[in-house]
């Protein structure tokens, strides 16, 4: 893969190595280390690193700088700086990543949340507490790492949800997440393409598409990061519209009357989902939802009752 060439390492890449087992000390040669390899935010993540590996909080690790590392602590947190070094994300070296409010398992096997599908989650409460459903019928179509299923069956305890993901894999992280923030019974994982899988209605669809264009995924400009995640959770094709096509053609039949969807996008896809949704859902009132940093992040779609 051409792709693959931005992904590679120095061909001699720092690496952590301690004299001194203090935590206050492992913080700052963490912090030198993945600083000086040019990672971003290096005292945010010297603190993420050395908090998981010792396994203590963040207070512990700024009050209680003279406790010591055992020696597995201390091997782990060289184990997980190489990683780092070799620009997997934090997130997938300390396994786990907030959204919501909330903490959440993650691997290599699953896209990793990030903050402006918390708009996602935003919209769809605003929306589930002003129709006031007695018992809303969610679905999440390509559910990842499950978090935005997961959020809605915790914040809508009334609710039941569907989550569909194409890759077995993300479906077992879902459900390992599931069952962590105990709403796995509340929740049907379905193996399938989109909701090919799914029958019946949902007050409520959500879903979170790839939809970042291939050429981009290719092309000079992409995090060396980007490129440990599942790319079939990234890749929308050459206009970004690959899976929005048969997402929103699929739409009609599986928004109940009255219901409404909430799909991620992009700026750069936004005049195509919304030409797309208005030919495919004639019925429906299409509109389009910015984030906090007033980017369009979110195509509304309301079905009348
Ligand atoms: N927002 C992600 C990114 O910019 C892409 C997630 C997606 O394709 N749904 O990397």
């Amino acid at each position: 893969m051409e792709h693959a060439a931005t992904v590679k390492p120095p061909a001699v890449p720092p690496a952590l190595r301690l004299e001194d087992q203090r935590l206050g000390y492992a913080l700052a040669q963490v912090r030198k280390v993945i600083g000086s390899a040019g990672i971003p935010d290096a005292g945010f993540e010297a603190r993420q690193l050395v908090m998981a590996a010792a396994g203590v909080t963040r207070e512990a690790l700024l009050t209680d700088p003279d406790r010591t590392l055992t020696n597995d602590e201390r091997l782990a947190l060289e184990t997980m700086v190489r990683r780092r070094l070799s620009r997997e994300p934090l997130q997938y070296v300390i396994g786990q990543v907030e959204f919501y409010g909330r903490s959440f398992k993650v691997d290599s096997r699953v896209l990793i949340p990030r903050p402006e599908t918390e708009l996602l989650i935003e919209q769809a409460l605003a929306f589930a507490g002003e129709q006031n459903f007695p018992a809303p019928r969610v679905l999440d179509i390509g559910t990842g790492s499950g978090v935005i299923a997961v959020t809605l069956a915790t914040e809508l305890p009334a609710s039941t949800v569907v989550a569909t993901d194409i890759s077995l894999e993300a479906l077992a992280v879902a459900k390992e997440n599931a069952q962590l923030l105990a709403v796995a019974g509340r929740i049907e994982f379905v193996h399938c393409s989109l909701a090919a899988g799914v029958s019946g209605t949902f007050e409520i669809v959500v879903c979170n598409p790839p939809y970042v264009l291939t050429d981009f995924l290719s092309g000079p400009d992409i995090q060396p990061e980007l490129g440990f995640e599942p790319r079939t959770a990234l890749d929308g094709g050459r206009d970004g519209m690959a899976v929005y096509r048969p997402l929103l053609g699929g739409l009609d039949s599986i928004i109940a009357p009255g219901g409404a969807a909430f799909i991620e996008i992009d700026p750069p896809v936004t005049e195509q989902c919304l030409a797309e949704a208005k030919s495919r859902l004639p019925e429906a009132s299409v509109s389009v939802l910015t984030d906090l940093a007033g980017l369009e992040r979110c195509l509304l779609i309301e079905l009348p009752h």
